[in-house]
């Protein structure tokens, strides 16, 4: 395969994407238009059921907001990526991708879209990854504001805005599924595409 470093990939809007990403390299997630979340998945690319956990890296923080410095720690408790920039501060980590179930369950579509869940399963399918095996994904841009009383969750708007971007280390070899979310109230409404790049 041609040597893609330093190339911007463009996940069409409602759609996902799955590539590999070596130790060292640097992953990052733009916004081009503003108010659009990417969800980001990991696995260890030798052994995938090794994945990005939500538990445990929130436990390590001891914050539900990540942002630069932070790990993203696996379900063995391994350090898989490190966000080293970020333009935005604000990400959600607590709610799984949105899916045919989201959107059945809290829109009431009678014809669901598949979401970024079934958008990752067919990316992650070639890399013989299965539907079970996705577990809740790094939001990027996505703002879920929680009342610190009741923890009642509201997704807000994304704060990002064009061009803003984050960009994630990645401390070991890894398989990595990403989204241009399908979700309405994600994306204040309008869906746009997500941009990457790999240096
Ligand atoms: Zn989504």
């Amino acid at each position: 395969m041609p040597d893609q470093t330093g190339r911007i990939f463009e996940i069409p809007p409602r759609s996902g994407a799955a590539f590999t990403l070596d130790a060292g390299q640097r992953l990052t997630v733009i916004d081009p238009q503003g108010e659009q979340v990417a969800d980001l998945l990991a696995y260890v690319r030798g052994d995938t059921s090794e994945v990005i956990s939500s538990g445990r890296t929130l436990d390590y923080a001891s914050r539900l907001f990540l942002t630069t410095g932070d790990p993203i720690y696996s379900n063995r408790s391994n350090v898989m990526l490190r966000i080293i920039e970020d333009t935005v501060g604000r990400h959600d980590f607590l709610l799984t991708p949105c899916s045919a179930d989201t959107f059945r369950i809290i829109y009431g579509d009678e014809q669901p879209h598949r979401g970024c869940f079934g958008n990752l399963a067919a990316a992650l399918a070639p890399y013989g990854i299965g539907p079970d095996q996705i577990p809740i994904a790094f939001n990027v841009f996505m703002n879920v504001q929680v009342d610190g009383q009741s923890g009642a969750l509201t997704v807000e708007p994304p704060m990002s805005k064009a061009g803003d971007h984050t960009t994630f280390l990645a401390e070991q070899d890894l398989i990595i599924g990403l989204t241009a979310c399908s979700a309405l109230q994600s994306n204040n409404y309008a869906f746009k595409p997500i941009h990457y790049r790999i240096d």
